[in-house]
């Protein structure tokens, strides 16, 4: 079989950058050799930056986004908890799923896909629940919600943000806005291959953890001693890290922290603001709600008597381009256009607005 050099302009994975890409030809370490240790450690403080925050519980799970997720609620949350989840596209579903595996008291506070978040009906949904949930950059639609709002209002409740979209794309504050708890995936706007899921835990919320999550592989408790928790900041065995995979995380992270966190946040949002200004000039309608839409994540509104799986097929096929179909009831009257990484730039914008163009000709 020939393997072929595609565009990644979908809603992940992306092309990496090219260090994360180089970085996965350096010859392998073992999980426990000082060196590796070194780039984990680094590879942490690398995290803390692009998630803006101090927690020093801050690692790269070895899983993707999805179990960023699971060992968010399933270390947080138990067995008749009360968790507010704010529903506005398909991960926010996935977090009612997961809460509702840990047997937690889920009440989903349901948006009409394609807006965002209000803060002030997910707040007034309980008055004390243990945990909140919002996706930041919601990957299904397109949309970006505004994450200060709900810490504001949070109170006694942790605040649980997924960043899967957002970390490395646009701003990401966590300290700042009052985020306790957040995961990402190294796939989409860190310019990395999927696999790893960074994630940030705070004091506050690991003082309410639970003790002996159901999850062993997820343990945070356990994972601690991995990340250098351990007393006397010993490594202990957990698993084998993906040791590969952490050295082209550590040169995404430096590649990205080199240009310099405002630089690479400036790229991606003008990168959208190309995109979305050419796809108006091709006569193409978007599906976000104006005023809330990611740069990083693009969703288009499928022309009318336009076959979008044939669309995307041509794309693939006459210019190794590789955009999204929609996502659940939107599968086929929505594309979604990844500028992420890498690909935040204007001659993949460029491409894609000629191929489109041809496509749909
Ligand atoms: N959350 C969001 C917002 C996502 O976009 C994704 C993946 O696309 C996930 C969670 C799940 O991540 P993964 O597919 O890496 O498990």
């Amino acid at each position: 079989m020939m393997l072929r050099a595609r565009t990644l302009l979908g809603p992940g994975p992306s092309n990496p950058y090219p260090e994360a890409q180089a970085a996965l030809g350096f010859p392998l370490l073992g999980h426990l050799d000082p060196l590796f240790l070194q780039v984990l450690d680094e590879t942490s403080d690398r995290l803390r930056q692009v998630f803006g925050t101090a927690n020093r519980r801050t690692l790269p799970l070895s899983a993707t986004g999805s179990a960023g997720m699971e060992a968010a609620f399933v270390n947080t949350v138990g067995p008749g908890d009360v968790v507010v989840v704010a529903v506005n596209g398909l991960f926010g579903q996935r977090m009612v799923e997961v809460a509702s595996r840990c047997g937690a008291e889920v009440m989903a506070v349901e948006h009409e896909w394609g807006t965002p978040v209000d803060a002030e009906r997910v707040l007034a949904a309980h008055p004390s629940p243990k945990l909140i949930a919002a996706v930041h950059a919601e990957t299904s639609t397109g949309v970006l919600s505004d994450l200060e709002p709900l810490a504001a209002g949070k109170g006694d409740a942790l605040l649980l943000a997924d960043c899967v979209t957002s970390l490395g794309g646009i701003p990401v504050r966590l300290d700042e806005w009052g985020v306790d708890l957040a995961y990402s995936g190294s796939q989409k706007c860190l310019g990395v291959p999927p696999g790893l899921a960074p994630f940030t835990i705070s004091d506050r919320a690991w003082e309410r953890r639970i003790e002996k999550p159901q999850s062993w592989y997820l343990d945070l408790g356990l994972l601690g001693g991995y990340a250098g928790e351990a007393a006397g900041g010993g490594r202990t065995y957990h698993h084998t890290a993906p040791t590969g995979m952490v050295v082209s995380l550590h040169a995404g992270l430096g590649r990205i922290l080199e240009e310099g966190l405002d630089a690479v946040h400036a790229r991606h949002a003008e990168a959208g603001r190309l995109l979305h200004a050419g796809l108006a000039e091709l006569g193409l309608e978007l599906f976000a709600a104006e005023g809330h839409r990611l740069p990083e994540l693009t969703t288009v509104q499928v022309p009318d008597g336009v076959d979008s799986a044939a669309v995307r097929k041509e794309l693939l096929e006459r210019y190794d381009l590789e955009i999204g179909a929609g996502a659940g009831a939107y599968a086929a009257s929505v594309w979604r256009i990844g500028l992420m990484g890498p690909n935040a730039a204007p001659d993949r914008v460029a491409l894609v607005l000629a191929a489109l163009e041809d496509v749909l000709a």
